[in-house]
This record gives structure tokens, C-alpha cells and sequence, in this order.
């Protein structure tokens, strides 16, 4: 390819800015424009779900979002007048055990300074104003504040200019959906006074829609209100209407006050049922819209990008096979179409809610909501935990432990890092940018198992020596180490990790960039391992034996080490 730029990125957004930081962490060329004047000073999302935090972690933002943020560990439930229990938010199996609140314009800060840690600034001020592609590259044609316009061409072009998409029509990519008619919010975020607890926010179901009021940081509240849409030539509200819907709707005493910002919008759900056009490709708000209960789309926008972005660098880098890019609209676009689906259903389904409807609400809430059963499949599936990739292109899954399938997120657990002896977190070991292969030796490793599964790795990481590393995960007490230094190991004695793994043999876990689970099996499955790994990456040149034939070998020799006394 001859385009010496890389990517170019429209739209700086938390989507846009996520993936130019991104694309400079793996080292990929990229220019980012946006035709706003500058940062946001507006909140608009403000929910930080679980999942969301884990991709800020493995991209190297460990510790800024929570410093910036407020903690949501419970939302108080109030249905049609009667208080129905409360969402326990806290307790995801995760280092970031619950969602945390701040404004996007704080989330989009960090995205930015960070991005600028790797020296790339945001082109504020320029727009896109066409997009052509051709077998070598695209053209993107770009107008300054000026009015100077610039043709540049790069390899790919990422649009993330949100749901009025520019790349996305230039692409002629759809964006199907309707509109809700006869609704919208109106929403404030200012301080309270009020006779409810602080420290917790509430959600109340009302014969109008519903309503959230959530604990920002710095004594700030969000009010956000369904409303009857006040007609298409309202574009704007008060905080005292904000006010008044919150006490008429909500029951309560209340009194808004100090309004740093308040809105009124409506909503679409639309998506796009393609996400890709040859060398365009689009994310986040250019790719999906919908109604925002549970706080997903910024969240989701940005596991977009995050899913994307590994996937561009190692094919612009001749690291992985190009058609891994299919996998991108395979994974995330049913992520989309669920979501879409979800939202959807639960906002009409509120809307309509008949007289029996709320009568069933107020009687059945309070059970439904003390059962951890449902307060866990609710907190999953807000954090955005339960998405898994195991029906993707690039997912293969041969059993072989009863812990994450291949496509589940990685789980994390405290290993000791040898042979520095070095107690670290599984996450830590893995940030970074290649491709982890996990060997658990079983819950009690001796030292010929150990050297049987170093030679699995020892060739996985010899075959792909730019893009995958291998961790020997030894598990029981007392310590077995392998007789080669080639590997690296982790030492598990007391097996947490194998027992969060279900590892009660030995198993290989291939962990992506983006700490998916791509392959699991037993280690009668290495021949498949390598095999997978074959038709995902790009081998180092000069790999003498086939792939099979080494693995088979490596497999054998385990064996039969194991069953010679
Ligand atoms: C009032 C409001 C409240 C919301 N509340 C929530 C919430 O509570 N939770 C939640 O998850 N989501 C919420 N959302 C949605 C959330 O803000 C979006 O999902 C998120 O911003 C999507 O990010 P993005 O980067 O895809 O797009 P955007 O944030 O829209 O960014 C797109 C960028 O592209 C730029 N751009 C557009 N066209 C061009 C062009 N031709 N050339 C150059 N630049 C261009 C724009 O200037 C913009 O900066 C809310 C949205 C609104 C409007």
C-alpha cells in the first residue's frame, strides 16, 4: 500500500479520540479532525460501566477515570408511587467492581490527554467533507475554519462523526430506525435539596415513562425526565420545568437549583446494518443510536472502537490476516442489534404499561428485586459483562476446563510473577499489545508437565514471535518449575486462577489484545491451537516444520511423559 498515513479519524468524540489513542499505542500513523471548535463542555453520558472501565485499564488509563468519578454502587427503585427495593450495583467479578459517574466531557479529557501522551492533537476546526475510496486508499476532503481545503489520502478511514455521519452517507451505509413519536427527556444536571438520602441514585417508573436522579461528582445531581414531547419547535427547557416534572412525576419535595446544564432531546433507534465499506469503516454513534436507559451508548460506542482497533493496527502491520476485519461487523454489530432491541422493548414496554402492567409491577417488584439471581443478571448485563464474542468468525472453542468459554472477556486473578516473585494481577501481566497464550498446568503441576507445556509455547511463540507471548500458569503447592528458562512463568500455588479458570487439567487459553478469550482447549487441542493461530495471524517468515507436526510431536511427548511412571 502506497498511502504513507495510516488512518484518519472523523470525529472527536470519546469514540474518535478512543481510537486515535489506540492506533498511537500500536504504534499506527493517524491524523484525528473534528469540525467542533474544541473539547465539550457539556456532560451529556455519564455512566462508566464495568467494561467500559477494563478497556480504559488495558489502555494504559488505570487510574484517572475513578479519580475523576463518583461510585454507583446502588440505584433506588421507586415503581408507580411505591418504593420497590433498590439495584445492588456493586460486585461484578472484576477489578472495577461496580460503574462509576462522571461527565463525558471529563471522560473526553482524559481520552485527550492521553492521546496527546503519545504527541497526536485533535484538528479541531476542520470538517469532512467527502470521503471517496479507491483500491490503494481513501481520499478525505477536509475544510478548515478558513475555508482552505485539504485532500488527504491514508490506508483507512474511521468514521466516528457521530449519528449525522458524514462518512457514513459518503460510504452509502444506511442508518435504518424510527424516531419516537410523541416523546422526549428533559434533563438537568444542578444541585438538590430534598428530604431522600444522597450517596445513592433512584430510578422511578411512572405512568409517563421514567426517571432517573443520579449522584455526580462535587454535589452535582442528573435529573433526566421522559416527557410527552412539547412539539417539534420546542428545542429547549428550563430547570424549572425539569422541577416541576420531577416533584409532580416523583412525589417528592424538591428543589433544583445552580444548574450547570440543562436539555431537552429526543431520541431515534437506528443502526446501521453494515458497519464496513471496503476501507471505511464506522463506529459508535455514526454506527447505532437508541434511547438511553441503563447509560449503554457511550459505553458501547467505545468497545467499538476498542474492538476495531487491535484488528486495523495488525493488519495495517502485515501482523494478522486481512479478513480478521470481517470479525469487526460480526461481533459488534449484533452487540448493536441486541442492544438496540433491549432499549427498545424496555422503554415501549414502559410506555405502555396498562393499569395490570403497573398493578404487576407493585406487586411482583419488591420479590423480583430482593433475588441476587435478578440483581446479578441485571448488573451483568448493564456493566456490559455478559457480551462475548463465542459465535464470532475468530472464536474457537474446544472445551477442555469448565471456566470462560473462548469469546468471554478475560477474568482477572492475582498470580506471582516469576521469577521475580512478583505477586501481580493476570490483567497487568496481559496489558500491552500482542496476543497472551495461558498454559495451566492443571491444579498440580509437576516439573516434566511444566517442560511439555513450555514446548507449546515455546513454538507458538517462535512461529508468531511479533504478535504472541505465552505465560506457564503453574498451579498447586508445592511449586513445580520446568526444566527450560524459554518461558515465562506464573505461578499460581494456591490456584485461584486455576480455579477461576476451572482449570482441573491441564488447558490453553489464547487471550486477543482486546482480553477476549479467541481459543480455549485441552492440551490434546494444541495441533487446533496452532492451527487457529494460523488463520488468524501472519507467521515470522522461515518456520522450518509444519505446524501440526510440531504441535502433534509436543503433544505426544506430553503424553507420554504423564502415563511413564
Ligand atoms: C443530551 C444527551 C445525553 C446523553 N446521555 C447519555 C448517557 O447518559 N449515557 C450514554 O451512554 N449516552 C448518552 N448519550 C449518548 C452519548 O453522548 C453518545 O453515545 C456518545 O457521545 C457517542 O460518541 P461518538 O464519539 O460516537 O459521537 P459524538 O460524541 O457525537 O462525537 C462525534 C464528533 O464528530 C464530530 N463531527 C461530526 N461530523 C463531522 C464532520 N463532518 N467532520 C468533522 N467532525 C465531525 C462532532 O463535532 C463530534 O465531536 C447522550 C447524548 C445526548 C445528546
Amino acid at each position: 500500500m502506497n498511502e504513507k498515513l495510516q488512518v484518519i479519524i472523523i470525529g472527536a468524540g470519546p469514540v474518535g479520540l478512543a481510537f486515535a489513542a489506540e492506533m498511537a499505542r500500536y504504534g499506527i500513523s493517524s491524523r484525528i479532525v473534528d469540525k467542533a471548535q474544541g473539547p465539550k463542555e457539556i456532560s451529556k453520558a455519564l455512566i462508566l460501566h464495568v467494561r467500559t472501565q477494563e478497556v480504559l485499564d488495558a489502555m494504559g488509563l488505570t487510574h484517572e477515570a475513578q479519580d475523576a468519578s463518583q461510585p454507583m454502587r446502588r440505584v433506588e427503585i421507586i415503581g408507580y408511587g411505591k418504593h420497590l427495593g433498590h439495584g445492588e450495583m456493586e460486585g461484578v467479578d472484576s477489578p472495577h467492581s461496580h460503574p462509576i459517574i462522571l461527565g463525558q466531557n471529563v471522560t473526553e479529557r482524559i481520552l485527550q490527554q492521553h492521546l496527546a501522551s503519545y504527541g497526536v492533537s485533535v484538528e479541531w476546526q476542520t470538517e469532512a467533507l467527502d470521503v471517496a475510496q479507491d483500491t490503494e486508499g481513501a481520499s478525505v476532503t477536509l475544510r478548515r475554519v478558513d475555508g482552505r481545503e485539504e485532500t488527504v489520502r491514508s490506508q483507512y478511514v474511521l468514521g466516528a462523526d457521530g449519528t449525522h455521519s458524514i462518512v457514513r452517507q459518503k460510504a452509502g451505509i444506511q442508518f435504518q430506525g424510527n424516531h419516537y413519536d410523541g416523546q422526549a427527556f428533559i434533563q438537568s444536571d444542578s444541585k438538590i435539596r430534598w428530604s431522600l438520602p444522597r450517596g445513592v441514585s433512584y430510578l422511578w417508573f411512572t405512568e409517563k415513562g421514567y426517571m432517573m436522579v443520579i449522584e455526580m461528582p462535587n454535589g452535582i445531581v442528573r435529573t433526566f425526565i421522559s416527557v410527552p414531547d412539547p412539539g417539534q419547535d420546542v428545542k429547549t427547557t428550563t430547570l424549572e420545568e425539569v422541577n416541576a416534572a420531577l416533584n409532580r412525576f416523583g412525589g417528592v419535595d424538591a428543589e433544583l437549583y445552580d444548574p450547570v446544564w440543562v436539555a431537552l432531546y429526543r431520541v431515534n433507534h437506528r443502526a446501521a446494518p453494515v458497519f464496513r465499506k471496503d476501507r471505511i469503516f464506522i463506529a459508535g454513534d455514526a454506527a447505532h443510536e437508541h434511547v438511553p436507559i441503563g447509560g449503554q451508548g457511550m459505553n458501547t460506542s467505545i468497545q467499538d472502537a476498542f474492538n476495531l482497533a487491535w484488528k486495523l493496527a495488525y493488519v495495517i502491520q502485515g501482523k494478522a490476516r486481512a479478513d480478521i476485519l470481517n470479525s469487526y461487523q460480526a461481533e459488534r454489530h449484533p452487540v448493536a442489534e441486541s442492544l438496540l432491541n433491549g432499549t427498545d422493548q424496555a422503554y415501549t414496554t414502559l410506555l405502555k404499561a396498562g393499569d395490570l402492567g403497573r398493578t404487576a409491577m407493585r406487586l411482583f417488584g419488591p420479590y423480583l428485586l430482593a433475588s441476587e439471581a435478578v440483581r446479578k443478571k441485571m448488573r451483568h448485563t448493564l456493566e456490559e459483562i455478559d457480551i462475548n464474542y463465542r459465535q464470532g468468525p475468530i472464536t474457537a472453542d474446544h472445551g477442555g476446563s469448565s471456566g470462560p468459554h473462548a469469546g468471554d472477556r478475560l477474568l482477572d486473578s492475582t498470580v506471582v510473577k516469576m521469577p521475580e516473585q512478583e505477586s501481580v494481577q493476570l490483567r497487568e501481566v496481559l496489558r500491552g499489545i500482542s496476543w497472551t497464550l495461558l498454559l495451566f498446568s492443571g491444579p498440580a503441576a509437576n516439573s516434566a508437565q511444566a517442560t511439555e507445556l513450555a514446548e507449546i509455547a515455546r513454538v507458538a511463540s517462535a512461529r508468531f514471535p511479533q504478535a504472541v507471548r505465552s505465560y506457564l500458569v503453574l498451579g498447586g503447592f508445592p511449586v513445580a518449575s520446568p526444566r527450560t528458562q524459554e518461558v515465562a512463568v506464573l505461578l499460581d500455588a494456591m490456584n485461584h486462577a486455576h480455579d477461576h479458570y476451572g482449570a482441573t487439567s491441564p488447558c490453553l487459553y489464547l487471550v486477543r489484545p482486546d482480553l477476549y478469550i479467541g481459543f480455549r482447549g485441552s492440551l490434546a487441542d494444541s495441533p487446533q491451537l496452532l492451527e487457529y493461530l494460523d488463520r488468524v495471524l501472519v507467521p515470522a517468515g522461515g518456520a522450518a516444520r509444519s505446524l501440526q507436526s510440531i504441535a502433534r510431536s509436543a503433544a505426544q511427548r506430553y503424553f507420554h511423559a504423564r502415563e511413564t511412571p
